[in-house]
């Protein structure tokens, strides 16, 4: 690739990553520690401002994340566990309920075999340790920037860019710009949006007791809630919750006072992790879910919320995106060392592949579970709750349930094991 503009040369890169959010930033330190010679550039929207947790980037929010074995292996790999782990909290048993309801099952870290069922984080540290070891690279960054337009080349994209007014060449185009990608819908690949017609709201709670490990998924007539394990603030324990509304309950409890907010909480999660004792910043998401109607084109692809984007409950929507990075960086590297088109639709289509089992088991998962609790039918309550009690008494299928979440189900996805 060898095209010259009016102005003088363009600049080629190897790989360009649109979205610098969780997805995209992680694909980039993956090539840049698997594939060190590649030219690699990252296009965000918004500049980066402030720095460590203080960032004040709009992916890197007050929401927290539960990331699944399969996700530490991959950071592992990556050399960020250990500069993550400090600011997490493990998850040491999984307590799942339904109000009103008979059934609960436990799930734990000792019976599943390992040393836990997930790690909880703030996304300000994802964001803080993921910013910080991308500046120690040389991949280039260009933030605030969009994309304008992308032109189709004998071999390549040719990307003419909104901000800088510059064109650039790329052989690969990865497109991470989050749900109702903006930039996929230049290139006429759709987002197929189904909303769940409720509101998550997120908000680190303080409370009396410590919560040992111990992270609780719970439905209610309003939707699912979870109450995961954070690391302790200033010596107080704390959790993030992500409670499922629907709309107008969740508009009167985004405005109510702290006070009365915590009372509807204690309300209707009960006393099974003490008294609640404080909230910080809420925040409300309007839940769907989205996907993308292609992946895979020659010399481009589709990643993280712009590719699907989840029911936030079962907590795997970025776990599952990180599994797709490094399946994407694994595949591209071996075709590169065999002196293969690493962008060709055929490559690209060996990814997609490869991640499909795991896409559709981890989305119907997260799609069925707030569906199947949403049914007030008692028939289907008496199934869902005898589900759950069969759970509690057959280990086998627990420990089937706690893969899953862990990101080991998917063997094809071969990041568990
Ligand atoms: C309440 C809640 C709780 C969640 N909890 C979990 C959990 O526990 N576990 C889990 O695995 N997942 C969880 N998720 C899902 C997880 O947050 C997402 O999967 C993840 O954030 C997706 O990251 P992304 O980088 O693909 O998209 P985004 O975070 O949306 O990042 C996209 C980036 O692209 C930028 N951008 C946008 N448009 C453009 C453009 N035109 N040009 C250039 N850049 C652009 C944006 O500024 C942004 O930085 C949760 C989600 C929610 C809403």
């Amino acid at each position: 690739m060898s095209d010259t503009s009016p102005g003088g040369s363009i600049k080629n890169y190897d790989l360009v990553i649109v979205g610098g959010g969780m997805v995209g930033i992680s694909l980039a330190l993956l090539l840049a520690q698997q594939q060190p010679d590649w030219k690699l550039l990252l296009l965000e929207a918004q500049a980066y401002e402030g720095s460590g947790k203080q960032n004040n980037h709009p992916s890197f929010d007050s929401r927290s994340t539960a990331l699944s074995w399969s996700s530490r292996k991959i950071f592992q790999a990556a050399g960020l566990w250990s500069q993550l782990q400090p600011h997490t909290s493990a998850i040491n048993n999984i307590h799942v309920s339904d109000r009103g309801h008979l059934g609960l099952t436990r799930i734990s870290a000792k019976e599943a075999g390992v040393e836990a069922l997930g790690y909880v984080i703030e996304n300000r540290w994802i964001g803080a340790v993921l910013l910080e070891k991308l500046a120690e690279t040389s991949i280039e960054m260009m933030a605030p920037e969009r994309v304008e337009k992308m032109t189709p080349l004998k071999s390549g994209v040719r990307v003419d860019l909104a901000h800088s007014g510059e064109t650039i060449q790329t052989s690969l185009l990865v497109i991470a710009d989050g749900a109702n990608s903006q930039t996929a819908q230049k290139l006429g690949i759709l987002s197929h949006q189904q909303p769940y017609g409720q509101q998550g709201i997120i908000a680190n709670i303080g409370l009396q007791d410590a919560h040992h490990g111990v992270a609780y998924e719970r439905f209610t007539d309003q939707g699912p809630m979870a109450m995961l394990p954070l690391p302790d603030f200033d010596g107080s324990p704390r959790c993030a919750l992500v409670w499922t509304q629907l709309p107008e309950s969740a508009e009167k409890l985004m405005a109510a006072s702290d006070k009365d907010f915590l009372e509807a909480l204690q309300q209707s999660f009960g006393y099974r992790m003490g008294m609640v004792k404080k909230v910080g910043e809420r925040v409300a998401y309007p839940l769907a879910l989205t996907t993308a109607s292609e992946q895979v084109r020659r010399n481009i692809v589709v990643l993280g919320n712009a590719a699907h984007s989840l029911h936030p409950v079962a907590g795997q929507g970025f776990n599952l995106s990180l599994r797709d990075v490094a399946t994407l960086a694994d595949v591209l590297g071996k075709a590169k060392s065999v002196g293969a088109d690493f962008a060709s639709l055929e490559i690209l289509e060996d990814y997609q592949q490869q991640q499909l089992a795991d896409q559709q088991n981890t989305l119907m998962f997260s799609d069925n579970l707030p569906k199947l609790f949403a049914q007030p039918s008692s028939a289907v309550a008496l199934g869902r709750n005898s589900g759950l009690v069969m759970m509690d008494l057959l280990p086998s299928l627990r420990s089937g349930f706690a893969k899953f979440g862990m990101g080991m189900a998917n063997k094809e996805a071969g990041h568990g094991s």
